[in-house]
């Protein structure tokens, strides 16, 4: 299969898709990155990835390579191109490509690429079975707010993770658990409320988390954004995470100690259930 991907306002065959071994987002991860759903060919909660992704650009102070109506148009372009219905679009803009120096130019030309990755996103068998996750200091940088390339130490925990018979891993700072690897950590208390960390810079703010948390307080579930240590998770009813390629993922055991029964619980089913429904509402 060979798709076709975006690069820098050309359609390529992704074999003759070149960028510079100058781009500082090969060098220096002077990079940000989104990843969106799609079912049936339309976006899940393309809102909130596109207003993130706006903010991690102006954070980083690189400059929108595109209008806001082309990054859509972009989108549904893609996908037409390569005929997906189902799948991922994952895309990257970096700072573009100098000469090496820590120093960079302010006048840069942003490097934007975007591609395909065809799944049945709906059709995740690990929905059933739930996952195993193991926990790790936290190791990554302090701004994890904004949705940078830098994923060195996610990618080495889950490699960690695979090595010690889990699929994924809880990072904890402090004694509290910030988040998993690609997703964010949620709680179900023995009492039934739903315990996540708040937003700060500690952890990156999910857009799935966002929606989940709204949709569990819509049907009446006690919220608490608050820090949760191991000891609580596994402790806890029932564990989940939440992202865009996942939804709502349940965890059913965390270093290697079951959680609850050590099946999938109800909460997180109905929560994922709802959360398919409410968002293919709202695609576009
Ligand atoms: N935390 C981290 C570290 C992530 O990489 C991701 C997404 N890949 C998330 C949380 C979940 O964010 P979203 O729901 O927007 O996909």
């Amino acid at each position: 299969m060979s798709r076709i991907v975006y690069l820098n306002g050309q359609w390529l065959p992704e074999t003759e898709a070149r960028i510079s071994v100058f781009d500082r987002g090969f060098v220096f991860a002077d990079a940000i990155y989104e990843v969106t759903a799609v079912i049936g060919g339309k976006l899940i909660d393309y809102a909130g990835h596109s207003g993130r992704l706006k903010r991690s650009l102006a954070a980083l102070g690189i400059q929108a390579p595109v209008s806001d109506d082309e990054m859509l148009s972009l989108h549904r372009e893609i996908l037409t191109r390569n005929g997906m219905t189902d799948g991922l679009i994952y895309l990257q803009v970096s700072r573009g490509a100098e000469d090496r120096d820590f120093l960079f130019s302010d006048d840069l030309t942003p490097t934007f690429v975007m591609f395909t990755q065809s799944r049945p996103v709906l059709a995740n068998p690990k929905w059933q079975t739930g996952i195993s996750v193991i926990t790790m200091p936290e190791g990554r940088w302090v701004q994890r707010q904004i949705k940078t390339v830098q994923l060195l130490y996610s990618s080495l925990a889950k490699m960690e993770a695979r090595k010690q018979g889990a699929d994924d891993a809880f990072f904890v700072e402090d004694g509290f658990i910030t988040e998993a690897s690609s997703s964010n950590a949620h709680i179900v208390t023995k009492a039934g409320t739903l315990v996540t960390r708040d937003l700060s810079n500690a952890l990156l703010h999910g857009i799935t988390r966002g929606w989940v948390l709204d949709l569990a307080r819509r049907a009446g579930m006690a919220v608490e954004e608050r820090g949760f240590t191991p000891a609580e998770a596994k402790d806890a009813a029932e564990v989940f995470i939440t992202s865009a390629t996942n939804f709502v993922m349940p965890v059913v055991r965390i270093d290697g100690q079951p959680v609850g029964a050590g099946t999938p619980g109800p909460v997180s089913e109905t929560l994922r259930k709802r959360y398919i429904e409410d968002r293919l509402a709202s695609a576009i």
